[in-house]
């Protein structure tokens, strides 16, 4: 909340740049770089620049900077930075503060890139990796050390949806003086604010729910002041993964919509999971906003909704959950997520495909398991559609 104002206010105002033309909608400021009335002046902007004052779009633009001002204020925190890409945010938030002989500790259940620059690159520039189940307080607090200086965790994980105590792992990090950056994609800010449950870094894919009609890469890190624009943001603006103002136009307008369309997509997954829950062709259905949910407990307290994704166990292993994929109507099979469009994934076969078997089975990634990202089509459509798949 930022002048009082409560978050959709804030997301359709927040951050404005008007020009001297009184615009209505925000502008889009196509331009890489900006003028100086003299010398003097160029001078004094290399010396110190306020947030309106502009060098270069590496280093920072007018709709980008509405766009970073409008997340900031819904999330709470005191800056953001924005990236090319929800990859570009995690790489920054990670190498912009890590070096050689570091350890970090992260939940083992990761988005396929994100796992990729954890278990991968960072032991290739000799920092130490141990991976933790997540939602096992136990396997976090025997994990850290004192030489340990980053903790990774999403928030929710993909595509099993299990919820990690924020509050309790960040105690646990607080403790050795490391720091939590947390991935909070599947949950959205919209949800549930990281920061002040006490993680010290948040990171979003702008191209899930915050653009949300399936258009533009984006990403977005957040922080204090002193990170996003110290260590983060020299770390953005001397390796390039800024955000492009016209994606960042198209996030700033979709930010006016946000909070209404998770909403929605959140409204109809309840209904739609629950309406799921015991069909006789489903060995699981999985949603934190059921009661039957293993965090149902931990998910009510710590989202104000269950999100906009269900899993789906089909009894019926791999060959069943082809058949009902390939039954769906308005659902579409893609590999994104949170988009007006509803979408379908078999996660074991795509997005999950390059794992090893026991990796996937210690994931709880089974052959039946389907991936449902719920839209925003009418909720008794949608179901239609996926009972007429089962049958
Ligand atoms: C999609 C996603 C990312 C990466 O975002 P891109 O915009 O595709 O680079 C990172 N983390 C999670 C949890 C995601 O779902």
């Amino acid at each position: 909340m930022i002048n009082g104002y409560k978050p959709r206010t804030n997301l359709v105002h927040a951050g404005t740049r008007r020009s001297q033309y009184g615009e209505m909608s925000e502008a889009i400021f196509l331009t890489q770089g900006f003028v100086y009335e003299n010398a003097e002046a160029a001078e004094a902007r290399f010396i110190e620049s306020g947030p309106d004052d502009f060098i270069y779009a590496r280093y920072g633009n007018p709709t980008v900077a509405m766009f970073e001002d409008r997340i900031a204020s819904l999330e709470g925190a005191e800056a953001a930075f924005a990236t090319a890409s929800g990859m570009a945010a995690v790489n920054a938030a990670l190498f912009c503060q890590l070096k050689s002989g570091d350890h970090v500790v992260a939940a083992k259940a990761l988005f396929g890139s994100c796992l990729y620059i954890i278990e991968t690159l960072l032991p290739q520039f000799g920092v130490e990796v141990t991976f933790v189940d997540g939602i096992d307080l136990d396997q976090w607090r025997a994990a850290v050390r004192a030489d340990t200086t980053l903790c990774f965790l999403e928030a929710m994980s993909n595509p099993t949806l299990e919820v990690i105590d924020i509050a309790a792992v960040a105690e646990i990090v607080h403790a050795v003086d490391a720091q939590l950056i947390v991935d909070n994609v599947f949950v959205t800010p919209v949800f549930q604010r990281s920061l002040k449950l006490g993680a010290d870094v948040v990171v979003y894919s702008a191209t899930k729910h915050i653009d949300g009609q399936g258009r533009c890469l984006g990403g977005v890190v957040l922080g204090t002041e002193e990170f996003i624009h110290g260590a983060l943001g020299n770390y953005m603006k001397h390796t390039g993964g800024a955000l492009s103002p016209f994606n960042a136009w198209v996030m700033v307008k979709s930010l006016e919509t946000l909070d209404l369309r998770c909403r929605a997509q959140a409204d109809s997954a309840l209904a739609i999971a629950k309406a799921l829950e015991g069909h006789p062709k489903l060995a699981n259905v999985i949603f934190p906003g059921l009661k039957s949910h293993p965090q149902y407990a931990l998910a009510s307290r710590q989202m104000e909704q269950g999100g906009t994704v269900i899993a789906l166990d089909l009894a019926g292993g791999k060959e069943a959950a082809f058949k009902f994929i390939n039954g769906l109507d308005i659902v579409l099979i893609s590999n994104n997520l949170a988009d007006a469009k509803s979408i379908i994934t078999h996660p074991a076969t795509t997005t999950h495909q390059r794992l090893t078997d026991e990796q996937r089975e210690s994931l709880g990634i089974s052959d039946g398991l389907v991936r449902l990202s719920i839209g925003l089509e009418d909720p008794d459509d949608l179901l239609n559609d996926i009972m007429t798949a089962l049958r």
